[in-house]
């Protein structure tokens, strides 16, 4: 089921969004501010942001913006006056859809579907050499025996990075080039335990496959089984 992320900081407003949307089936998490929301999707993978533009640290225009820098998910905006209408429409921000408050918590769960309709490809591309593996980049997904894999965007691009080649041996470095870290000594090691926690994933899925295989002394490879 798609979790779809509301940042709104009237409680009020957020609690009949959650509530028609969980009555949609779909999985939802809140956030009152937009810094906090952008650290939670740079942790974690949603399929759609619902922003308010009045929020108490950045406006939703700034958070969107940051967002992009990032992550292509899609955003519907909350807007409450004519000229955020104005900028919104303008799509100068790239966003997907707005309402304007007050809204029908209904008819914002039915736009959620509609637009996840649109960016959700109808049939999975099947595609060799990827083994057990599906690799949705679009959707920023990665699925494992058929079963998505609730990935952080640090683990998403080692695995994608790993998929790219399997069989090739890659080092610590290569992996922090691919995920676009600055080499440097402290970071490194820090690869090791998103590999740890990425092989913790995968072995919830398939307990004894272990497809990450470790090359002492140089570093990492994905086995196709
Ligand atoms: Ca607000």
């Amino acid at each position: 089921m798609a979790t779809i992320l509301i940042v709104e900081d009237e409680a009020a407003i957020a609690d009949t969004l959650v509530y028609a949307l969980q009555a949609e089936g779909f999985v939802t998490r809140w956030s009152t501010l937009g810094g906090e929301a952008l650290a939670l999707l740079e942790r974690e993978v949603c399929d759609l942001v619902i922003l308010d533009v009045g929020l108490p640290d950045i406006s939703g225009f700034e958070a969107c913006k940051r967002l992009r820098r990032f992550s292509e998910v899609p955003v519907m905006f909350l807007t409450a006056r004519n000229d955020e209408i104005d900028r919104v429409v303008g799509l100068e921000i790239g966003a997907d859809d707005y309402v304007v408050k007050p809204f029908s918590p209904r008819e914002v769960a039915a736009r959620v579907k509609a637009i996840l309709k649109r960016v959700t490809p109808r049939e999975p591309v099947a595609r060799p050499g990827e083994g057990p593996f599906h690799l949705d980049s679009e959707r920023v997904r990665i699925a494992y025996h058929g079963q998505p894999l609730s990935l952080t965007r640090l683990e998403f691009q080692l695995l994608q990075c790993l998929l790219g080649q399997p069989e090739r041996v890659f080092s610590r470095e290569q992996l922090l080039d691919a995920i676009g870290v600055p080499v440097d000594a402290g970071y490194e090691r820090n690869i090791d335990s998103h590999i740890k926690s990425l092989r913790a994933k995968l072995r919830q899925v398939a307990a004894h496959a272990e497809p990450i295989q470790t090359h002492r002394g140089l570093g990492y490879s994905l086995r196709l089984e």
